[in-house]
């Protein structure tokens, strides 16, 4: 049994996929022409945005809008501990200070009234993060963000495609992962929703300014060749991966509900299991299960005895970024934020793709009900 089966959807869409990418080689364009714009307009349709810019990975996306909003040194960002590594480390590298609020333990993504407490004169942004598939609590992620004039990231590099109702003060109206905040992230990396066959990234917004300062900085900050405006960087979707990506995208509706019917068919067979929490969707969140993830105090018994029955598993994340050696020098210890904290103790992922053979399912579910029925 496999985790990921990457080359599974490679082989379903084999043929399109060899034909769009010899046709790029053929053309011989691969910085910046035709499948960057068009994928850029695919992907601004889909999250409901005016702008969308091709990156190469969802931590530039990270970086480059941080930048772009002039956000460095002396400024702080609110966000959330319990993220991959990317999340805090571009606040940093910008030169800012990663300012941490834990998460809500039901849903795992950043607790408003958390935010609300780390606020302080020097705060510019805040960065919520959709793990897993679902959006952070939005409409009031973005109540205390207008009343305290700061930016919104949204680090949407797990949730392409999910949605909320009612966020961003439209009540009733689903919006997008990526349309509600000032800019949204996206990764393309090959094991997310969405996967190019290397690294790729692209941040949405609404904002033509911003868009366009994203634009000039993946770029050298050049708008016309060989005259640069500002200092920039080389932070361009290539070509290739855009090819590749604009076959994969038709797609995309299908395999995000495929995710959400197996991650129905676990929770349906994995209820009742007394120590064992399944998945929790908040009311007006649709859920795409990029990761699915239970959570039990004794996870690491769990996760030995699923790897000795060839049932692999994934801990999305071993250990919070506050707690990462990197970030030594914020000098946060343990206890500092105890639900991410617990979570990274008790948080597991089971398999989960579009592909996922159905055999597989049955014995995760089976296994697991073996360890639990057992001690
Ligand atoms: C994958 C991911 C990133 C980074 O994206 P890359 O394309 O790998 O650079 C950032 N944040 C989150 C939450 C992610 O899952």
């Amino acid at each position: 049994m496999q985790f990921i089966d990457l080359p599974a959807q490679y082989r379903r869409l084999k043929r399109d996929i060899d034909r769009a990418v010899l046709k790029t080689i053929g053309a011989g364009q691969f910085i910046l022409g035709a499948n960057v714009a068009e994928l850029e307009s695919r992907i601004a349709k889909l999250a409901g945005t005016a702008h969308s810019v091709g990156l190469n990975s969802g931590t530039d996306a990270l970086f480059l809008t941080l930048k772009a909003l002039d956000i460095g040194r002396g400024d702080e960002v609110i966000t959330t501990p319990f993220s991959f590594v990317a999340t805090g480390e571009m606040v940093a590298q910008t030169g800012a200070t990663p300012v941490f609020a834990d998460i809500n333990p039901k849903t795992y993504t950043i607790e408003p009234s958390q935010i609300r407490r780390a606020i302080t004169k020097r705060t510019k942004a805040v960065i919520p993060v959709h793990l897993y598939g679902q959006m952070a609590d939005m409409r009031s992620i973005m109540q205390i963000a207008k009343r305290h004039r700061l930016a919104v990231i949204e680090d949407a590099a797990q949730a392409l495609g999910a949605r909320q109702a009612g966020a961003g003060g439209a009540n009733g109206r689903w919006r997008a992962a990526g349309s509600i905040g000032h800019a949204g992230c996206f990764s393309f990396f090959p094991t997310k929703n969405l996967g190019a066959c290397g690294d790729g990234g692209m941040i949405t917004t609404n904002d033509g300014v911003l868009a366009e300062r994203i634009r000039l900085l993946r770029n050298h900050g050049s708008r016309k060749k060989y005259h640069h405006e500002f200092l920039g960087y080389s932070s361009r979707l290539d070509e290739l991966q855009a090819a590749i990506l604009l076959v994969k995208l038709p797609h995309l509706k299908n395999w995000n509900s495929a995710r959400a019917n197996i991650a129905a068919n676990y929770t349906a067979q994995l209820r009742n299991i007394p120590t064992l929490a399944t998945p929790v969707r908040a009311p007006g969140n649709t859920h795409i299960f990029h990761q699915y993830t239970v959570r039990t105090p004794r996870r690491d018994a769990l996760r030995a005895y699923l790897e000795r029955r060839g049932v692999p598993t994934s801990v999305h994340y071993p250990l919070p970024i506050h707690l990462q050696p990197s970030f030594r020098y914020l000098k946060l210890t343990s206890g500092a934020f105890p639900e991410s904290e617990r979570a990274s103790r008790e948080a597991l992922s089971l398999p989960i793709y579009p592909e996922i053979p159905s055999r597989d399912i049955v014995r995760v579910v089976k296994t697991i009900r073996e360890f639990f029925s057992r001690s």
